[in-house]
């Protein structure tokens, strides 16, 4: 693209024109933060520039200072942010102001009520950032020149935040970027030197840069940098207040909601780095993104050097955000020696415990914030018990269950919680997989241990099969799934002694094997059941249906495995079918039996219009009883 030495007229991507129009809508009631995105953008700028000074250090021999200079004209009606940071070329400034880089831009927007609280909070979570200038002014003005061009690459953009902008070369005398404002009518009070001075504290105390406010009376050398210039992570624990922690994690995690809990931690000795690690109350819309994965900010003795540093935790606590800072890696790391560095192993190794215990804190001290975290992160978390068996009893300790115990559909359940109530000779932790949690709830295979009172752990995530063949173990109790086969089997002695004689039955099971033998390995009498007639039943080591969806879906074979069939013969449609005599109604009757097995499992059934055809057979029979009256 090239830029004119006159101003030449651009349109904005549609999504932002719709972002924008929300966006001061949603975010009136907010509109300080405008200060917040601009100096937080200032001091990325500096940041970046440092970074590319290790490199080359030419970049900052004119002007070594990295600043962040605010100044007021009351007359003009103006408020100006400058930095003296990595700048923007013509095509950057027309790439990162005119366009979105986010890929679920479209996706998000659909998501956008016209409701302003909850558009605020999603729009927080989505990062407004530069835009949120058009809030409060009419007009926005950026000069930048990007640094290691000369004075005459400088370049302007302007625009009214209604749909188009205007962008023309300048000569610009310093690097950097200039970025002002013509505050609205109601928007004047951002020009009251002291709300500015307050607002300016509140938004900057944490960064790494001197923040300088020029009021209208201050002559050349008269402004005074207003914070205190230092990296927060950098100061003593006990001399930062909250307020300043929560607003570095806006600043660095682009979040506008409270975390719920962060850790800030300095290690010395043989490795030294420092970390400061937020757990966000929300789920970005990017979460399922394994592919991009967010990562930490990595500084090295205090100099940025890269924005998502992904090394530094496990995927399965990809939800953390924050920073660390490192000592003993080299300034000029590359991500691929990064992988290799055995600092960077050991930190990371660290830090997963560290959030692991982070989180431990919180379920013991804040539930409620817990149950939040669980909610938005436990799926992801939970993939940890696969991927980290070095802290998988950790994991599992942090994790939560819906159960036969719990409140509705809560997942308010710890293992600790099921080992502490149930009784001491209980060896095993029960569970059970459905393809919902309804569906799970209401189970065929839970009816006998709900009369017995035993409490059973009830799962329903698509990943949670292939969970659960990690999970083998808690507190020394072994984990068993309540559908599976083996120590629930009926003793051969049982079934005698209970329902339809032995002969009789046995002829039974052999009949329903006959007509479902493409469908089940075998059939047998139940003791899981109390009130339906039948249940489908895996053993112990074979694939399950969930598991299978799974393998399905990533394009893989699953390995056949063919459930056996369960009977209640207490049941009186089992019992109907043993003095069944013609062979149709028997067939009609077996298959039903079966298909609706499936369906409590939540299957799809392989021929439903044939299953509809069976059940209409049974519903237009005349009615024995009242035929009996007739
Ligand atoms: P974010 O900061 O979340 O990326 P913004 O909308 O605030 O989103 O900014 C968009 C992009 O514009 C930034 O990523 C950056 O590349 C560029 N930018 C904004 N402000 C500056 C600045 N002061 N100096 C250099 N580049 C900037």
């Amino acid at each position: 693209m090239t830029v004119q030495n006159q101003p030449t007229t651009f349109s904005f991507q549609a999504e932002i024109k719709q972002l924008l129009r929300l966006m001061v809508h949603s975010l009136y009631s907010n509109r300080e933060i405008f200060l917040r995105e601009l100096i937080s953008n200032a001091s990325d700028a500096n940041d970046k520039l440092r970074f590319e000074a290790l490199a080359a250090p030419d970049l900052l021999a004119d002007q070594p200072e990295l600043a962040i200079q605010i100044s007021l004209d009351p007359a003009a009606g103006t408020l100006t942010v400058s930095d003296s940071g990595i700048g923007m070329s013509a095509d950057e400034i027309v790439a990162q102001l005119g366009t979105i880089a986010h890929s679920g831009t479209a996706e998000f927007l659909g998501k956008l009520t016209g409701e302003s609280r909850h558009d605020a909070e999603l729009i927080g979570q989505f990062g407004v950032g530069f835009y949120s200038v058009f809030i409060v002014a009419d007009q926005v003005e950026v000069s930048s020149r990007r640094a290691g061009l000369g004075a005459a690459e400088g370049v302007r953009w302007v625009s009214d935040g209604e749909g188009e902008y205007t962008v023309e070369k300048i000569d610009k005398p310093d690097r950097g970027t200039q970025v002002t404002l013509t505050l609205k009518d109601d928007a004047r009070e951002f020009l009251d030197p002291l709300t500015l001075e307050h607002l300016i504290h509140k938004y900057s105390d944490h960064i790494a840069f001197p923040v300088r406010l020029r009021k209208p009376g201050d002559g050349e050398s008269g402004a005074e940098a207003v914070n205190q210039g230092k990296a927060l992570w950098t100061r003593p624990r006990a001399e930062i207040g909250d307020e300043e922690y929560l607003e570095f994690y806006r600043h660095t995690a682009h979040d506008f909601a409270a975390p719920l809990t962060w850790s800030h931690n300095r290690v010395e000795g043989k490795r030294e780095y420092t970390s400061l690690l937020y757990v966000p109350s929300a789920a970005p819309f990017d979460l399922w993104n394994r592919e991009a994965p967010k990562g930490v900010k990595l500084y090295v003795q205090r100099v940025f050097i890269s924005d998502q540093a992904t090394q530094f935790l496990p995927l399965y606590l990809r939800f953390v955000r924050g920073i660390v800072d490192a000592s003993d890696l080299s300034l000029n790391v590359s991500r691929e020696l990064l992988q290799q560095d055995p600092n960077v192993a050991a930190i990371k190794s660290a830090l997963t415990k560290r959030v692991l215990e982070m989180l431990d804190r919180l379920a013991q001290d804040e539930p409620g914030k817990y149950a939040t975290f669980w909610k938005e992160f436990g799926a992801v978390l939970k993939e940890g018990i696969a991927e980290d068996p070095g802290n998988r009893d950790k994991i599992a300790g942090l994790l939560r269950f819906n159960s036969t115990r719990s409140d509705g559909l809560a997942q308010d359940r710890s293992l600790k919680d099921y080992v502490d109530s149930a009784p001491a000779d209980q060896d095993q932790i029960y569970f059970l997989i459905g393809e919902s949690p309804t569906a799970a709830r209401g189970s065929p295979h839970l009816e006998a241990l709900r009369d017995r009172g035993t409490e059973v752990l009830l799962l329903s995530d698509r990943i949670d099969e292939w969970l659960m063949q990690y999970l083998r173990e808690f507190a020394g109790k072994k984990l068993k799934d309540v559908s599976r086969d083996a120590p629930e089997s009926p003793a051969e002695g049982e079934i005698a002694a209970a329902g339809t004689e032995p002969k009789e039955r046995k002829q039974l099971l052999k009949r329903i094997k006959r007509v479902l033998r493409d469908s089940i390995d075998e059939v047998r009498i139940s003791r899981r059941l109390k009130e339906s007639p039948a249940c489908l039943v895996f053993k112990e080591e074979e694939i399950g249906f969930q598991m299978r969806e799974l393998l399905k879906a990533a394009g893989h074979d699953a390995p056949a495995s063919v459930p056996s069939l369960e009977l209640n013969d207490a049941h009186p449609l089992v019992t109907r079918l043993a003095a069944e005599t013609q062979e149709p109604k028997f067939e009609l009757l077996a298959r039903l039996l079966f298909d609706q097995a499936l369906l409590l499992e939540g299957q799809p059934l392989e021929d439903p219009a044939a299953f509809v055809r069976r059940v209409n057979t049974l519903l237009a029979e005349p009615d024995p009883a009242a035929q009996g009256a007739a």
